[in-house]
């Protein structure tokens, strides 16, 4: 399968071009140009099939021409220590909790992939480096994904005062292939630096520069894999309409869900469940989307008014207006429902859920109540509840189950630099680290 544009059909790449550059020309976003029928591949997988054992056999149908299938397993195995866990709480209801990586949110899945499969396009000899702005977790999931990596140099940009969780003997100075640099500025500082870099043609070309920022198709395409993943583990038990409830905040996990039913995935629809960050309902229900400024709710990291996967939602609009109109359901969930919905999860199935799987699960039995009795939902749990421990407790009386690794990421790191917001320090720096 070849990569388009989001603003262009005829400009084509092949998988390889589209992770290591990550960009088109024309300022777009790399989507999947094409339809692959995966039916044959994953029908016939049932609930014994391992994660790792799903990935091995699709990524090479795929990624065919790119990725053998001997290569495809080894990326399986070495990316996925962790997988994600289907749970049944009744006949309508199921979540997939894809919290169990070691930054216990959903994004571990696509970035451990794109790391794994990063290595794999490198060999025998290329070389890349990796550009990521983070405020804290994903600079964890990118420097465990990546630490070992041959020929990957990842540097992970923060803002002031941000750099926890890291292990300093993967860091570039220590014999490592990590490179955390502060910034003195904000997050949106870090993510101007990045443009700036990738603009700079010369030192981008000179150290392979690309993103592990969900920009990255890389990134976004195994993500499709886990909703086959949960259509594999259910699908014995089910009868009617199958729906998923996606909590969503930057769209990535829908597109990707979209991406799936492309592939073949049997699904009947998509909750686009939000916080009161929810403009992106008007889209839905077919109006044009105003960004705006985010409001502060429970569900953080669902609080965006200006997701950078809307161009990759509305090339998909264009592609596919009737699944777009008749496939898609949007909610909104606050705050208050939010809380109810974590108490509910936990008096009827004695489930704990962070904020952000609680609006999924709250959306879903919205729906449930309402227009499909008599389908199967499955909420996607994003986020470990852990990491929200003392409003877990709160609210349902019991504390969340925690995790060693969930208690590090807190730890305090000191960067390898500390450097004004310009670019040509920033390139000094990872000149003078390497
Ligand atoms: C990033 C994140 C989301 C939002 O996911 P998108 O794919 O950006 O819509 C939801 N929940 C958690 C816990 C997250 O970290």
């Amino acid at each position: 399968m070849e990569f388009s544009s989001t603003r262009s059909k005829e400009l084509r790449v092949s998988f390889r071009d589209a992770v290591l550059h990550c960009l088109p020309s024309d300022g777009g976003l790399y989507v999947p140009a094409s339809m692959v029928d995966l039916r044959p591949f994953f029908l016939y997988m049932d609930s014994e099939t391992t994660y790792p054992e799903l990935v091995a056999t699709i990524a090479p149908v795929l990624l065919q021409g790119e990725l053998n299938p001997i290569s495809a397993a080894r990326v399986a195995e070495s990316a996925f220590s962790f997988e994600p866990e289907l749970k049944r709480l009744d006949a309508n209801l199921s979540v997939l909790e894809l919290h169990n990586g070691p930054t216990g949110v959903f994004k571990d899945f696509g970035i451990a992939f794109l790391a794994a499969v990063m290595e794999e396009l490198l060999k025998p000899s290329g070389h890349a480096m990796t550009l990521t702005a983070t405020t804290g977790r994903t600079g964890v999931s990118v420097a465990q994904a990546f630490k070992g990596r041959t020929g990957i140099t990842a540097v992970i940009l923060y803002p002031e005062g941000h750099v926890r969780g890291l292990d300093p003997s993967t860091f570039v100075n220590n014999g490592g292939n990590i490179l955390p640099i502060q910034i003195e500025g904000t997050f949106d500082d870090c993510q101007r630096l990045i443009r700036d870099a990738f603009e700079d043609r010369p030192f981008a070309e000179r150290y392979g520069l690309t993103s592990a920022n969900t920009i990255n198709v890389g990134r976004l395409l195994p993500q499709a894999f886990y909703f086959l993943y949960a259509f594999i583990k259910i699908k014995k038990e089910l009868h009617g309409d199958l729906l998923f409830s996606v909590p969503s905040g930057n769209f990535g996990n829908l597109i990707a869900g979209l991406y799936a039913w492309k592939f073949g995935l049997p699904v009947n629809g998509f909750i686009a469940a939000m916080n009161a960050n929810d403009t992106f309902g008007d889209f839905f229900r077919g109006q044009s989307f105003v960004p705006h400024i985010p409001v502060r709710t429970l569900s953080r990291s669902m609080d965006v008014g200006n997701p950078s996967n809307y161009e990759r939602l509305a090339a998909f609009y264009n592609e596919a207006p009737a699944v777009m109109k008749h496939m898609v359901y949007s909610e909104r969930v606050d705050d208050e429902a939010t809380l109810a919905a974590m108490e509910r999860a936990w008096k009827r199935y004695g489930l704990h859920l962070d904020p952000h799987g609680a609006v999924g699960f709250a959306a879903a039995e919205r729906l449930l109540a309402g227009d499909i009795e008599d389908g199967h939902v499955v909420v996607l749990s994003t986020g470990h509840p852990a990491k929200y421990a003392d409003l877990v407790a709160r609210v349902t009386g019991k504390a969340p189950i925690t995790s060693e690794v969930l208690e590090n990421l807190q730890k305090e790191v000191a960067p390898v630099a500390v450097i004004p917001a310009r670019l040509d320090a920033l390139e000094s720096a990872i000149a003078g680290a390497l």
